[in-house]
């Protein structure tokens, strides 16, 4: 089977470095695209790490599934002896043709596509939160794509001693075209765009930088790679009619609970469930700590947002608003009280007073402003207080008095 490859990565245009890596070894029949994962430099001795330890262990006649389970072990490994890379871990796409079967080889978020005829066909599915979403029903296609938790993955190498390897049964023929890339490319470019840019590159180093060039022009938030292979003297031209590909074991990993259930409950379910919903939990756990970074930071904003309180016009009404005036970072002011003093009734520096919307730290405090303004306003409009009421038999007028309290 003769294949011809050729691949490019590039940090994109957001990020400071570049987490991916990808293996290129025609000799041993092993193309692989890793994403890593983790602060500092850590993501990136967790794509390396992997990608090396799979060459390995091919090299050394492992079974690509086998092969995985060591690169995962050897991410682990490293991670647990450097605290400084606790944590890492990296998704791996892999196609090996070594030994003469075509096997893919998939954890984490990275893709296999396909294609064949002019058509585009992905081969793996996704270990990721949005992906199980989208299975459920609970979200489509088309939010996914666009899902602010879109970059969470169910499984990576590198966090457990165990790990779950999906396997795909590859049957490249003449003419093939298989692409494997990291989620920066197919989460800036759609899938027909992917699709023309194959169709329309011939030279696989020119479709795989024309890809990535894509993708930064789509935005380019993300590190993005691309392995292109080509297919020049295909094995499964004999029968046209096989499938291009099928799962010899793909195990959907269970969505992680969004509320932690009874341990009772739990206890009951199979070992296999149990132990794969751990690792899909520790490596949402892994994802936690910049969620409720960034939980903490829009609760702040939204408190800082909201604590306070304004005295404003609303139309001609003086109101009570709970906010700050022209809202902070999209978290508006919102109407507390209207109250019944009308701007008209107001002295010009009174009413310049409320167009200044002064601010209060509490909703009893700017309460307090709008009743000392409506007194202010209602002795002006008083007449002074009536004199002692006349005898009875003295017939007098009825004063115009409003009646105060107190
Ligand atoms: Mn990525």
């Amino acid at each position: 089977m003769e294949l011809r490859a050729a691949a490019t990565t590039d940090t994109g245009r957001v990020r400071t470095g570049n987490e991916d890596a990808f293996l290129i070894d025609a000799r041993l029949g092993v193309y692989a695209v890793a994403d890593g994962m983790g602060g500092h430099r850590a993501g990136e001795v967790a794509s390396a790490t992997a990608l090396e330890a799979l060459r390995a262990a091919v090299a050394g006649g492992a079974r690509i599934d086998d092969a995985v389970e060591r690169a995962n072990a050897a991410v682990v490994d490293k991670a647990g002896r450097d605290p400084e890379l606790r944590g890492m871990g990296t998704t791996i796409t892999v196609l090996c043709t070594a030994g003469g079967d075509q096997l893919i080889g998939q954890v984490g978020d990275s893709r296999a596509y396909l294609l064949r005829a002019e058509e585009l066909a992905r081969l793996t599915e996704d270990h990721s939160l949005v992906e199980e979403l989208v299975r459920d029903g609970r979200i489509t296609p088309e939010q996914a794509q666009v899902h602010p938790q879109r970059s969470i993955i169910t499984r990576a190498l590198g966090i457990d001693d165990d790990v779950e390897v999906d396997l795909y049964r590859v049957r490249l023929r003449t003419g093939d075209r298989l692409l494997l890339c990291s989620d920066g490319l197919t989460s800036m470019v759609r899938e027909p765009e992917i699709g023309r840019v194959l169709r329309r590159e011939g030279d696989p180093r020119l479709a795989a930088e024309a890809l990535v060039a894509a993708a930064n022009e789509a935005g380019g938030e993300d590190n993005v790679t691309a392995v292109v292979v080509d297919v020049l003297d295909g094995a499964g031209d004999d029968d046209p009619d096989a499938p291009a590909s099928e799962p010899v074991r793909a195990t959907p990993t269970p969505v992680p609970a969004p509320e932690v259930e009874a341990p009772p409950a739990k206890e009951r379910r199979g070992r296999r469930a149990g132990r794969a919903l751990g690792r899909a939990t520790r490596i949402f756990l892994v994802a936690l700590p910049i969620l409720l970074v960034f939980a903490i930071a829009i609760g702040a904003v939204g408190w800082y947002a909201r604590k306070s309180y304004y005295v404003a016009f609303d139309g001609a009404r003086v109101t009570v608003f709970q906010g700050r005036p022209g809202g902070v970072l999209g978290w508006g002011p919102t109407i507390a009280e209207r109250s019944d003093v009308e701007r008209a009734t107001l002295t010009p520096q009174e009413a310049l007073e409320v167009q200044n919307q002064p601010t209060f730290g509490s909703e009893a405090e700017a309460l307090a402003y709008v009743r000392r303004l409506r007194a202010r306003v209602n002795d002006r409009i008083a007449p002074p207080p009536a004199p002692p009421p006349a005898p009875p038999s003295v017939t007098t007028a009825a004063p115009a008095t409003t009646v105060r309290p107190g």
